[in-house]
């Protein structure tokens, strides 16, 4: 699928507006352990929402590109590292909206470039090299300013994509039928789309965050998130920190051999920085008796499948 996305006439056809008639598609997940809990796990696969602009970044971008839009701009800017799925997506999400895009990528650009700036490249992005110092400040106004007088005026998305109006757009990940479940999980990294699942989960729902960055800080993250946006959860929540694996993209060979496992055993594929940290999460919770028996959870599947070319070129690992 993600090979082949250069098939798509991404212009023609308006795969955001398809995307969203589209009925989601949902997988569940047999394994002993469940049948011995009596516990459910069905995956919600937003992996398959659209050719390539995978998962949450589709619901994070969508209000931004049309508020771009209907703005008058020609062209969107934003940030990420070499391998970042949100430059990924914002690249093809432009793409097939018929705007420009500019990518201010962090560190250097190595050639040949990597699959996902070559796919970012390939939709028309801009890309374009800043030094680390330099990406430190990059939600300074004096260096947005000094954008603006480089590259003209543009519509700001920030790294990773949280905003105003990407938690407008995960507000509507979860269905009315995905509000019948007793525990939705989701990994988090900035927390824009736990956000937005906070914003529209049940009274009677608990919803079950994965950070897959080290350490605690993203329990004060979400709290200033909810703040800002004035967000007053109606359902209760547990944010997990010990299922980052070492940090940011960092792995452990337990947590590849899982990523296997799930993919031959349930034809259910997870990449190593988010979807296989919160799965390996969920299981693991489930073996300590976490979940009462009989629950009904809900796994949110964010996609980010495009990195997983890269984690295997670079470390040599097949997934
Ligand atoms: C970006 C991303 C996340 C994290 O989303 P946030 O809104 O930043 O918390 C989770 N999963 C995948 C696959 C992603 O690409």
């Amino acid at each position: 699928m993600i090979k082949n996305y250069k098939s798509f006439d991404l212009k023609s056809l308006n795969y955001f507006i398809l995307a969203l008639k589209k009925p989601a598609i949902y997988q569940k997940i047999l394994c002993p352990l469940f049948t011995e809990r009596q516990i459910e796990v069905t995956v919600k696969r937003l992996d398959l929402l659209h050719p390539v602009v995978q998962g949450n970044k589709f619901y994070k971008l969508h209000y931004n590109l049309q508020a771009a839009k209907e703005l008058g701009h020609d062209k969107v800017l934003t940030f990420g590292g070499a391998y970042s799925n949100h430059i990924h997506a914002t690249a093809i999400a432009a793409a097939s909206n018929g705007l420009n895009s500019i990518g201010m990528i962090r560190g250097e650009l190595i050639a040949p470039l990597n699959p996902t700036l070559t796919d970012a490249q390939n939709q028309g992005m801009a890309l374009h090299p800043m030094s680390r110092s330099e990406y430190r400040e990059k939600d300074s106004p004096t260096l947005l300013e000094r954008l603006r007088l480089r590259f003209g005026n543009f519509f700001l998305i920030p790294e990773g994509g949280t905003n105003a109006l990407a938690i407008k757009g995960t507000k509507e990940i979860l269905n009315d039928q995905d509000l019948s479940m007793d525990f939705v999980t989701a990994p988090i990294g900035t927390g824009g789309t736990f956000a937005g699942l906070l914003a529209s989960a049940l009274p009677n729902q608990k919803l079950i965050g994965f950070s897959v960055l080290k350490g605690q800080f993203i329990n004060s993250e979400i709290d200033d998130l909810l703040q800002k946006h004035k967000i007053d959860p109606k359902c209760t929540y547990d944010i997990h920190t010990a299922y980052h694996f070492g940090g940011y993209a960092k792995h452990k060979p337990e947590l590849i051999q899982f990523i296997k496992e799930l993919k031959q055993n349930s034809n259910l594929p997870l990449d190593p920085v988010y979807t296989g940290k919160m799965m390996f999460g969920l299981f693991d919770l489930i073996e300590k008796d976490y979940f009462p028996n009989g629950s009904k959870i809900l796994a949110i599947h964010t996609g980010g499948l495009q990195g997983i070319r890269g984690f295997e070129q670079r470390l040599g690992i097949e997934l």
